[in-house]
């Protein structure tokens, strides 16, 4: 006999609604307008089509996957071979491979010195934030190995040698020494136990052994990507002198395993595919790079261009945040209606759109920069002086808006199988390494007092929207004047410097972006509103910045 109730008969107990598609097979390109278009006028056009690819990479459901499972099976180390001998070395998930193959091929790690024409940092920016949009653990061995370059070059034999190794293509995983490799990667190991963001606090010491060869003793407290093969460091030659820069290999130029012992991995926050290491060196074979004694100087080089990476990581948490969170609101409705279309939801959205396109537009000026740095003094000193008011600001601001854009998605941005969660946990680091938020800060502070040029560089940019908007013209004559008064600037460093960085962003929106876009940002950055996003005047034309923010 036919059951009365065939859903009681079967056990269901209720039909799965209301939730939204999987935000997936997307080209994560393609669907930013901003991305594309200040790509475009940063003087990345011609790499438009290599980004959309990578855009669609990135976006594909199995790539998405990847990012999910190279954080859920976190690395590994393994201290010793099961005979007892050290071998040190850590054991990553297959994804993690994958990722770095996909971003390798894609030329994530070295564009501008492969291929170095006007432009080529803007396009690997953007390849770079479409990187962290899907996984950003595996971004740190991708930035290290780009910015690696400029301080290889302070060694012409030590670039000769490493220079071909960290800018080939084809990602190789095994534990070898590099010239048996097809590509290698480079780590940096600076911070120390008694001291990171002063890191003429370092202990660790550097015997020379003869040509240039030394031996170091010492530790380092911090070193992300261990199984790189070979990190960037900093000893001294004498207890006391201050620090030279080393290049470190894996293994020894007679083929043995350099002694290199991983003491244990971090338990992190997040940043969890990503293996940071607690190292020491017992008699480590390394070579000096650049001038004895100069190796703040020399590695400097090679932090200038990690934090613009730090910028365009966070710019990619940020946007994939927002992507998410129109892309749920857009399915998922409440109260009689799509979330998209309460009027508190789209302030909220439209709020963090501004912050995601003022971001992008900001990192490819500040690319820019380092496109024109080696024959343009100008564009040189603005990317000083942009490159540490640009990373305070926007690193800054990811957590506040990733965890808002969390929120969007209610209790199911919180688990772990939407990407918020992991966006999250993401999202101070950018702000902490490479110089964390005071440090950057009081950094400004030096490149004004001791690069003449560099805060002129800054506000000139800024100046070039001059009477497009009165509330910039009002913000850019205030700063003026609290920078003319020397009295407490410490205290005051990161003041001046969020409005330096709100002022560019909004320069920069007035003169490239849509007018609803310039207008709510001037009229919420500038001209104040409420402190949380959200608070937009209700002039502002929702309806553009949504559509332009993700296209239906
Ligand atoms: C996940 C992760 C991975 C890392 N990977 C690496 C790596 O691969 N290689 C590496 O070398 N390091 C790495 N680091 C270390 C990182 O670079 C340092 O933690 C960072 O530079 C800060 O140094 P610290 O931890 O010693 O903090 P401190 O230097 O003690 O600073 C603590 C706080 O004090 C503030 N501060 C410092 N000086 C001043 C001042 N004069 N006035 C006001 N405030 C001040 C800082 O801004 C900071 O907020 C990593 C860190 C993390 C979290």
């Amino acid at each position: 006999m036919k059951h009365p109730d065939p859903d009681r008969q079967r056990g269901a107990t209720h039909t799965v609604e209301n939730q939204p598609p999987p935000f997936e097979d997307v080209n994560l390109f393609d669907l930013d307008a901003a991305l594309g278009e200040g790509l475009a006028r940063e003087g990345g056009g011609w790499a438009a089509t290599r980004v959309r690819d990578y855009g669609a990479v990135m976006g594909r459901a199995d790539t998405l996957a990847l990012g999910r499972d190279a954080n859920r099976h976190p690395p590994e180390l393994t201290a010793f071979d099961r005979f007892g001998h050290r071998i040190d070395e850590v054991a990553f998930h297959p994804a993690w491979h994958a990722l770095l193959g996909l971003a390798m091929e894609h030329e994530v790690h070295a564009l501008p010195w492969r291929d170095p024409r006007a432009g080529a940092h803007v396009a690997r920016t953007a390849l770079h934030s479409i990187l962290n949009q899907v996984e950003a653990g595996h971004a740190c061995p991708i930035t290290m190995t780009y910015a690696c370059v400029p301080t290889l070059r302070a060694e012409k034999s030590v670039a000769d040698e490493w220079e071909p190794r960290v800018t080939a293509t084809r990602y190789d995983a095994r534990s070898l020494p590099a010239r048996e490799k097809t590509a290698a990667t480079i780590g940096m190991g600076m911070t120390e136990k008694q001291g990171g963001s002063d890191v003429r606090a370092n202990r660790t010491l550097a015997h020379p052994i003869g040509d240039d060869a030394y031996e170091l003793v010492g530790h380092k407290w911090f070193y992300s990507a261990p199984m790189s093969d070979a990190l960037l460091t900093l000893a001294l030659t004498r207890p006391g002198a201050p620090p030279t820069c080393f290049l470190v290999p894996r293994w020894r130029p007679d083929g043995n395993r350099n002694p290199f012992h991983i003491q244990r991995l971090k338990d992190k926050l997040g940043n969890r595919s990503n293996a940071s290491s607690e190292i020491e060196y017992r008699g480590t074979w390394a070579r000096r790079v650049g001038p004895e004694e100069r190796g703040v100087r020399t590695i400097l080089a090679m932090v200038h261009h990690t934090r613009l990476d730090c910028v365009s990581g966070s710019t990619g948490l940020m946007r994939m945040a927002l992507a998410q969170a129109i892309h749920h609101a857009r399915h998922r409705a409440a109260f009689g209606r799509r979330l998209f279309e309460q009027p508190l939801m789209r302030n909220v959205l439209a709020d963090l759109a501004l912050e995601v396109e003022a971001a992008t537009a900001l990192m490819l000026r500040l690319a820019r920069g380092y496109d024109g740095a080696s024959d343009d003094a100008g564009e040189r000193a603005f990317a000083r002086i942009t490159a540490a008011v640009g990373k305070y600001w926007v690193c800054k601001r990811a957590p506040h808006a990733i965890g808002e854009a969390m929120e969007c998605l209610g209790g199911n941005g919180y688990v772990e199988e939407a990407i918020l969660a992991r966006l999250y946990r993401e999202a101070p680091l950018n702000a902490i390494w490479e110089g964390s938020g005071n440090v950057i800060c009081l950094d400004v502070l030096r490149a004004i007092a001791r690069e003449p040029d560099a805060l002129p560089a800054l506000l000139g940019e800024i100046r070039t929207a001059r009477g497009a908007d009165p509330r910039l013209d009002a913000a850019v004559a205030k700063l003026e004047q609290d920078l003319r008064d020397p009295a407490d600037a410490e205290t005051r460093a990161r003041d001046i410097v969020e409005r330096l960085a709100m002022a560019l962003q909004a320069s920069l929106l007035l003169r490239h972006a849509p007018p609803a876009v310039a207008d709510a940002f001037c009229a919420s950055r500038l001209a104040g509103a409420g402190r949380m996003f959200g608070t937009l005047p209700a002039s502002t034309d929702f309806a553009f910045i949504l559509d332009r923010a993700l296209p239906a």
